[in-house]
């Protein structure tokens, strides 16, 4: 069992961390924030900001964007053991991952970008899903760790290969919402009920992780958000953050991606009026104010 230190102990790192420790690891934890200290603290986590770094085997990031996670480096990269693998789970722009990953070799550490899907209920449970960059090497050593914390481990490739994984993917869920709430929106205003389209589309072409697992409107899904007013789930804010980033790297490989961008004016339009707390289903409600 491994000395893991985990910095970042939010709503998705607390969680992810106890499951560490639940499986043998001997863990110890770092935030920076009060409340979340307090929180893993009565958890039964230890916190302790030079443990978790001094002496770890391994050092787990869960950390709000690239900034954050590139200035933290500069402490860790600092003071761990040469030879440490630190594993960054945090969702960041790929040009920060990749950069990441050239600090800690050069300074003779092991990295590993590994993105999450699943949230926050997948890390209370222990099935996330880890999208993972880096080397054979640091994937076989880092796999068993993750397995602690997520059901599905999935090598993607090299240094940044898992940040572009998660990228991709939440660039189609971003645009698959908007497409399932246009098209509920459109079945409203020709008299088709929703659960109508919902048993044609659910068994049809149409069918997507948007429609079948988090359905825009309350009845057909009944664990959707849309059946508890929209409360998340997984909030807009984050959402956009995510589609932000796909155009982010979009731009910067040259990709032509019109319907990534016209999605992330869609959700920025939401999150500034003051819906970025909202489940980001709740975009249908846009839909419908713009057709009303
Ligand atoms: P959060 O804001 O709840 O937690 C982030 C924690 O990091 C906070 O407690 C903050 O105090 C701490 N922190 C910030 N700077 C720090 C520093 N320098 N040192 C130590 N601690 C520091 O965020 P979250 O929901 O846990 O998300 C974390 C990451 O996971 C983000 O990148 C997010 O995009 C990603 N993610 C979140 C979800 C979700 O559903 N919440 C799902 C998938 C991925």
């Amino acid at each position: 069992m491994a000395k893991i230190g985990f910095i970042g102990l939010g709503n998705m790192g607390l969680p992810m961390a106890l499951n560490l420790q639940k499986a043998g690891h001997d863990v110890t934890g770092h935030d920076i924030f009060p409340a979340a200290v307090e929180a893993a603290t009565s958890a039964g986590l230890r916190v302790d900001a030079a443990g978790a770094v001094h002496d770890a085997d391994i050092i787990i990031t869960m950390l709000p964007n690239g900034k954050l996670v590139l200035d933290a480096y500069q402490i860790i990269l600092a003071k761990a053991k040469p030879g440490t693998l630190l594993i960054d789970s945090s969702t960041i722009d790929v040009a920060s991952a990749r950069t990441a990953h050239e600090q800690a070799a050069a300074a003779a550490m092991l990295s590993a970008d590994a993105p999450v899907s699943g949230g926050v209920g997948g890390a209370a449970a222990g099935t996330l899903t880890f999208m993972v960059g880096g080397t054979n090497d640091v994937f076989a050593q880092a796999q068993p760790v993750l397995a602690a914390m997520g059901k599905k481990i999935v090598h993607c490739g090299g240094a940044g290969a898992g940040q572009a994984a998660k990228i991709c993917n939440n660039m189609i869920l971003g645009i698959s919402m908007v497409a399932v709430g246009e098209a509920f929106v459109l079945a409203e205003k020709l008299g088709l009920s929703h659960q109508a389209l919902y048993d044609v589309a659910s068994t049809s072409s149409g069918q997507c992780w948007s429609l079948t697992s988090y359905c825009p409107v309350p009845g057909p899904v009944p664990a959707s958000p849309a059946n508890n007013d929209y409360k998340p789930g997984f909030a807009a804010a984050l959402m956009l953050k995510d589609l932000k980033l796909s155009q982010e790297a979009a731009s910067a490989a040259g990709a032509s991606t019109a319907l990534g961008s016209h999605a992330t004016e869609i959700f920025q339009e939401f999150v500034s009026e003051g819906h970025g707390g909202t489940d980001f289903s709740g975009i249908i409600n846009k839909i419908r104010e713009k057709t009303a």
